[in-house]
């Protein structure tokens, strides 16, 4: 089922929740909302799912007008960061609920509705827990039969809000490559709001990057990372550095302290570098290469972190690879020159 929202807007007062959100989404996508903790991520779903209605714009399911159908016919399977099973339900009663509830005239037989409980628990790989109650389960394994019931109805839209956000850090990467494998069996239609960036990169095919109710970028994981389209993006998708520096005669100067920095005609120019994007070494690297004392080494990751203060006076966050350590091996206190491999984002002012 594919998805289209056009020129959705929101409004809670006088406040924009949602400022005209456009959006495609294809059958079978695993699209993720980002964006931090009051971007509207929330609304657009809930609004999306018919929970909420949009003040205009309007919501397609499959090219057909959604706005028309309640929540309840949309088709949609939910699960949220909160979503409570029933505690007085045993685990297998939970999944069953939302086949037990439909109207007599399409609820299934009980044989049909235990069958597709068995092949429901057998899905999300937890067979043996049917019979337990929701306290008996650990927290990943709770979001799981969450999932598991949202799926009992057959949606062709599955809506997933921070479904792993009050999870310990470990069970969450757990789960997110789970959650990846799944959708890659089944290839439901999926929006899945998160306000982690590495949890939106890691299972989405495309990210839908939010701030203030607006979409700053829509794109797949590579190209939000690799090719921000605002400084917005930039800053949420990871750590970044920034310089200031002038450009004369298509020449860089970092610091702006060189004479020639200083000529008429220079630009400013705002460069933010990612860190494992430097270059560290003790020998002089070609120009733009700024001088560096280490003040700190934190070997202990995939990668090296190292923190240098230039100069200048700028604080510089770099990451370099555990070979690159071993073989340059840095010491706290020692000065050496950094430089730029790649640039990720520049910015002039003319
Ligand atoms: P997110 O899920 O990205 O954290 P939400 O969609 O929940 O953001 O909320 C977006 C903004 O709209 C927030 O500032 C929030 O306070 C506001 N908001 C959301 N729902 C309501 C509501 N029912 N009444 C008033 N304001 C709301
Ligand atoms: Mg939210």
């Amino acid at each position: 089922m594919s998805i289209e929202v056009k020129n959705i807007t929101k409004r809670f007062g006088t406040f924009n929740a949602l400022a005209g959100i456009d959006l495609k989404v294809e059958t079978g996508e695993l699209v993720a909302f980002l964006g931090p903790s009051g971007s509207g991520k929330t609304t657009l779903l809930r609004i999306i799912s018919g929970l909420e209605t949009a003040d205009s714009g309007d919501i397609l399911f499959h090219g057909e007008d959604a706005r028309a159908k309640k929540a309840k016919d949309r088709n949609v399977g939910f699960v949220f960061q909160h979503y409570a099973l029933f505690r007085h339900m045993s685990v297998s009663e939970n999944i069953a609920f939302g086949l037990r509830v439909q109207p007599r005239a399409v609820r299934p037989s009980e044989e049909r509705i235990q069958a597709r409980v068995g092949e429901l628990l057998r899905l999300v790989q937890l067979d043996w827990v049917g019979d337990r109650y929701p306290s008996q389960l650990s927290g990943g394994q709770r979001q799981r039969i969450a999932l598991a019931r949202a799926l009992a109805i057959e949606p062709k839209v599955l809506l997933l809000d921070e479904p792993f956000g009050s999870l310990d850090a470990q069970v969450r990467k757990e789960l997110r490559q789970w959650l990846r494998r799944f959708h890659d069996d089944l290839h439901i239609t999926t929006l899945f709001v998160t306000h982690d960036q590495e949890e939106a990169l890691e299972v989405a095919d495309r990210v839908v990057v939010l701030n203030k109710g607006k979409i700053e970028q829509v794109g797949t994981p590579e190209e939000v990372y690799h090719r921000p389209a605002s400084l917005f993006v930039l800053n949420f998708l990871g750590n970044v550095n920034l310089f200031h520096g002038r450009v004369v005669d298509g020449k860089l100067y970092l610091g702006d302290d060189g004479a020639d920095a200083k000529k008429e005609g220079a630009k400013t120019a705002h460069l933010y570098i990612r860190p494992h994007h430097f270059a560290i070494s003790r020998t002089e690297l070609p120009d733009p290469a700024i001088k560096a004392v280490i003040k700190y080494i934190n070997p202990a990751g995939p990668v090296v972190k190292i923190d240098l203060l230039s100069s200048a006076g700028h604080s510089i966050q770099a990451e370099i690879t555990q070979q690159e350590y071993t073989e340059l091996k840095p010491v706290k206190g020692e000065s050496v020159y950094v430089s730029a491999k790649n640039i990720t984002f520049l910015d002039y002012e003319i």
